[in-house]
């Protein structure tokens, strides 16, 4: 059974055709700057190199076509025919309080997600248009769609519930959803199997640290309390986003900048973070390279960011009354072991300890806890098209 996995954003979108008889890519690829000029598809077959083609893409019903003439090619594709993909497994960013699972995709629930844009006005549109695309192009493939906030939607209410007045959840829903869950769930799911544990008898702490980063205590294999909140915005300080700070900023900023809501939105979102502290870059090789080079700002930026997760794995190991599983992943958690060693140390008090030598390793699963470490930190890289695939299998057994 050959799955196609969509990952639409609003100007690209990503894809992976699974073979899931064995679990392998057979291809992936990224349509970028749709809409846009100088659009084009890129698709990379097994482990060759990348094929870039240049492609006129003026929406994303432009792009799925792409994505399937380049699947179909004779020379770069790797299916005869459109037929050979059994379904299709969309990422959705936002189910909002409608899904505590993945669903079949039906009218019902394309209409349950359009509800959601109110509350995820940047994620769920151009998800919709790739559903919408997708459907267009192939109307008989069934198609799943598989949430971020659906692993969080076991959080207990005093996790989720802000301390607002209580109408304002009633009336809009605010409360907290957390997102990556899709990463979460996976991470800990292959943590417990390394761990040679049942997931239902371990405490973990996944740490999904990319560009926009986000933290998950996971009880039981529950998600019980995560970082991000009402949107991917709350939490620790990411590449672009602030992480949370004081409420009462934003308007005291909108009164000083003169900023209107777009423009306050814009600078929490966009300037601020890792990025906007450091005055370098939103990526964490540019930052890490400018602090070894002296730069005070691009230090304080990586200072702040690693104070931010100590503070979250703290408050997690409290609410879980203990962890056994440190488990990092993503871009920076899998790859900058500077990053893990400056958030795993000084933590011997809860009996994490990691390896300095073993730490040293980029993008490759690793126990990096130390001989007589009592918790175990695990790098476990997180496959969220895997993960996606897998799901829609579930929904349609
Ligand atoms: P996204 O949230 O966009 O999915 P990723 O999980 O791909 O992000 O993470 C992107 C981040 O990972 C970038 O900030 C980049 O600096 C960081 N990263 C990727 N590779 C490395 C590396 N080898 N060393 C340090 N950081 C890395």
């Amino acid at each position: 059974m050959k799955i196609l996995v969509i990952n639409a954003g609003s100007s690209s979108l990503k894809y992976q055709l699974i073979d899931m008889t064995n679990e392998t890519v057979l291809a992936k690829g990224l349509c970028d700057r749709i809409g846009i000029d100088n659009s084009f598809i890129k698709q990379t077959r097994g482990s060759e190199d990348a094929v870039e083609i240049k492609k006129v893409l003026k929406n994303h019903k432009d792009a799925i076509e792409a994505v399937i003439s380049a699947l179909v090619d004779e020379k770069i594709g790797v299916i005869k025919n459109m037929s050979e993909i059994s379904a299709v497994g969309h990422r959705v960013v936002h189910g909002g309080e409608k899904f505590n699972s993945s669903a079949v995709i039906d009218e019902t629930v394309m209409e349950a997600i359009r509800e959601c844009i109110d509350i995820a006005p940047l994620h769920n549109p151009p998800n919709i248009i790739g559903i919408e695309a997708c459907q267009a192009i192939m109307p008989n493939v069934p198609m799943v769609a598989v949430f971020d906030t659906t692993f969080h939607s076991s959080m207990p209410e005093e996790a989720y519930i802000y301390a607002l007045p209580y109408e304002m959840y009633e009336k809009y829903k605010i409360r907290r959803y957390g997102f990556h869950g899709t990463s979460h769930k996976f991470v800990a799911e292959r943590a417990a199997e390394l761990l040679g544990k049942p997931l239902n008898e371990l405490k973990i702490i996944t740490c999904h640290l990319g560009n926009g980063s986000s933290i998950c205590a996971v009880n039981k294999g529950k998600s019980v309390d995560t970082s991000m909140g009402f949107t991917p915005l709350q939490g620790v300080a990411m590449g672009t986003r602030s992480g949370t700070i004081d409420p009462e900023v934003v308007t005291f900023l909108m009164e000083k900048e003169d900023l209107t809501i777009k423009g306050v939105s814009n600078l929490l979102n966009k300037k601020s973070g890792v990025l906007g502290v450091s005055g370098v870059s939103s990526d964490f090789r540019d930052v890490q390279v400018a602090s070894k080079e002296g730069n005070k700002r691009a230090k304080l930026a990586l200072d702040i960011f690693c104070y931010d997760c100590k503070k979250y794995i703290g408050a997690y190991i409290a609410i879980m009354n203990g962890v056994d599983a440190i488990v990092f992943t993503a871009g920076v958690g899998e790859n900058d072991f500077n990053i893990r060693e400056r958030i795993a140390n000084d933590l011997d008090f809860f009996g994490i300890k990691i390896d300095e030598e073993k730490n040293k390793i980029r993008g490759q699963e690793i126990d990096i806890s130390a001989e007589d470490a009592k918790v175990r930190t695990l790098v476990i890289p997180t496959n969220e098209e895997l993960a996606i695939a897998r799901e829609v299998l579930r929904m349609l057994k």
